[in-house]
């Protein structure tokens, strides 16, 4: 199973990049963001807690998204392996992601971080903004909050994998075409 954690910034183009490595290579994606997203649509329970977090640019509480990775997890019991996007974002989540893949003998196998100048990542999400609509993009405020959010408790996360020997910087400046050549240089290392 080639299990891949799509790591960076918001606006860092993992969404864009996921949705192309997993059709090349046949992986299920799983994106928090999304899920959450689903559930505001739907006006679930989960998305209305949830909402309350998002809106500010905060993180959703750690067992909300452990709980819903555990059952995405457990639907796609039979997929190649996955593309983790938006998620873990703590250090709690990725134990927990650890012990999930573990439960059926398998692990995380690298963290591909897309490098992307701070200034790049608020052009790209006010512009994702204004095309989808999406609240936390429209807001410069919340843009804000969501990088210090991400310096704060997400990018320890680089330690974490760092520690393992899966960790792998690549540089999210350019082209979607160019970006996604040096992820597939990466990935076919693993095959
Ligand atoms: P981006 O990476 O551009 O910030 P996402 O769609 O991944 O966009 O996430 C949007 C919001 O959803 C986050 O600001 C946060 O409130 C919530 N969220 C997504 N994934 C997680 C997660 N793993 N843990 C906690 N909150 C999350």
């Amino acid at each position: 199973m080639l299990n891949i954690v799509l790591f960076g910034p918001p606006g860092a183009g993992k969404g864009t990049q996921a949705y192309k490595l997993i059709e090349k290579y046949k992986l299920v994606h799983l994106s928090t963001g999304d899920i959450l997203r689903a559930e505001l649509a739907a006006k679930t329970k989960l998305g209305e807690e949830a909402r309350k977090f998002m809106d500010k640019g905060e993180l959703v509480p750690d067992e909300v998204v452990i709980g819903m990775i555990r059952k995405k997890l457990n639907d796609n019991s039979e997929a190649n392996g996955f593309i983790f996007d938006g998620f873990p974002r703590t250090k709690e989540q990725a134990k927990a992601l650890d012990v999930l893949l573990d439960e059926s003998g398998n692990s995380i196998t690298a963290m591909l971080a897309l490098d992307v100048e701070h200034a790049e990542l608020v052009k790209r999400l006010l512009n994702r903004g204004k095309n989808s609509g999406r609240a936390d993009d429209q807001d410069i405020s919340i843009i804000e909050n969501r990088v210090i959010v991400y310096h704060n408790e997400t990018k320890l996360l680089i330690d974490y994998y760092s520690e393992q020997g899966k960790f792998s910087s690549i540089n999210g400046m350019g082209t979607i075409d160019e970006i996604f050549k040096r992820l597939c240089q990466k990935v076919d290392t693993f095959y």
